[in-house]
């Protein structure tokens, strides 16, 4: 097997010292050790001298180093938001009260009429949903292709008039890994801007604008907050396209509320300590699975078996914390495998310090028959247990006894 790579020190220092020391706005009134959670929804002025000062630097264009109104801006969210800039090497970043905030906030602001957007086949599949209904009642065009297939993405793309390429890496849930020095290569020559959904491999493990990816977005409800307790998203990049974002947001009315920010902030603080123990939690429970009979495959990047091991091995520092497997049998033997398992939860959702299983057969593709889940590539028996911070010996024995009880592959699946 490879071993992933090192982790990358070139924009400064470790994942988790900026994590702890990055953005952070000091309070000197109080000398708080947090960012204080600024919970005001409009801020005052001493005098109109300083009203003028003010609207000055606005209009004329300076550093503003305060707010007028909270739908534009909140320190205790600023503070977030440089943090997440520092980790991802990025000029700036932009918080939203959602991951899919974030993503429709971006399409909404910068696509018009006539536009274009090439996507792969596994991303999100709410972020799907908003492209193909809600954009294109605005006139925007969206092509899915095939994740891997990178001559159908290439293929896919209308001169003048994509102006997104659009992928997730790793992906949900057979986290394949896109290629990102091709996607930019890609990006630059057809005057399209890409776009990389990271929220399973963090910036802990890959900083996609490192390779020249445009911009980076996360669900910072799944690692960032870490702890399955707040929602929030992000997008970031350069500092001019960062600024039109915060622009529209004041417009949009999608700011993220202080006391979300600070659940996030939080949260990051550990972030690199939560993935850096997930990631090799994860391998653990993946070369375990792997060699199990009961077990028909297991699909994590950090197992020569997978189809990009090679390319997450060159990019990657961790494969990350979640692992998709299928289990012999139908789709009754595969929850039974799941009820009878004591750590994870069932849930939706993945990147908090609880342990949460789910079978997308079920949670994210119910309303379909089982072919057509099986033409979207979901498969009945397939599962994703995405790794909490528990022990990985605690989570490996307990898959252990619930495998134990599983019948017999022969008995199930007889060809
Ligand atoms: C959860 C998720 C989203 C959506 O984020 P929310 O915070 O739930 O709105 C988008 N992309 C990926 C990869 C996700 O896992």
């Amino acid at each position: 097997m490879k071993t992933p790579k090192p982790h990358s020190k070139e924009s400064g220092k470790g994942a988790s010292t900026k994590a702890v020391h990055g953005g952070a706005v000091r309070d000197k009134g109080f000398h708080s050790m947090t960012t204080p959670i600024v919970q005001s929804a409009t801020y005052t002025f001493e005098n109109t001298a300083k009203v003028i000062e003010f609207l000055e630097k606005k209009v004329y264009g300076g550093e503003l180093d305060r707010e007028e109104y909270a739908r534009y801006g909140n320190p205790s969210v600023w503070s977030l938001e440089r943090r997440i800039a520092d980790l991802e090497g990025a000029e700036d970043a932009v918080v939203y009260p959602s991951g899919m905030s974030a993503v429709t906030s971006l399409f909404l602001t910068v696509l018009g009429p006539g536009s274009h957007i090439v996507m792969t086949d596994d991303c999100y599949r709410r972020t799907r949903q908003f492209c193909e209904t809600t954009l294109n009642k605005f006139g925007v065009d969206t092509s899915i292709v095939t994740m891997g297939d990178n001559e159908a993405l290439e293929a896919a793309i209308v001169p003048r008039k994509t102006r997104f390429i659009f992928t997730e890496t790793p992906t949900n849930p057979y986290l394949r890994v896109a290629d990102l020095e091709r996607l930019a290569e890609l990006g630059r020559r057809n005057r399209a801007m890409t776009l990389l959904d990271t929220t399973f491999a963090t910036p802990v493990n890959l900083r996609p604008l490192e390779y020249g990816i445009d911009f980076v977005m996360h669900s910072a409800t799944k690692y960032f907050g870490g702890h399955n307790d707040v929602l929030a998203g992000v997008i970031a990049g350069a500092a001019g396209r960062i600024k039109a974002l915060k622009d529209a947001r004041g417009i949009l009315g999608n700011i993220v509320d202080p006391h979300q920010a600070f659940l996030v902030e939080r949260g990051l603080k550990t972030l690199a300590v939560r993935v850096r123990h997930q990631n090799k939690a994860a391998l653990q429970v993946a070369e375990y699975l792997e060699r199990h009979p009961k077990i028909e495959r297991v699909h994590y990047p950090g197992l020569q078996s997978h189809p990009d091991h090679k390319l997450a091995c060159a990019q990657m520092s961790g494969f990350g914390g979640v692992v998709s497997f299928e289990v012999a049998g139908d789709i009754k033997a595969t929850s039974d495998f799941i009820d009878r398992l004591r750590i994870p939860y069932i849930a939706p959702s993945l990147g908090g310090t609880e342990s949460l299983i789910e079978q997308p057969a079920y949670f994210s593709y119910y309303d379909l028959s089982s072919d057509e889940r099986l033409a979207v590539g979901i498969k009945d028996n397939l599962v994703r247990f995405a790794l909490g911070i528990e022990d990985a010996e605690d989570i490996i024995e307990d898959l252990d006894a619930s495998l134990e009880q599983a019948p017999a592959r022969a008995a199930v699946n007889p060809a």
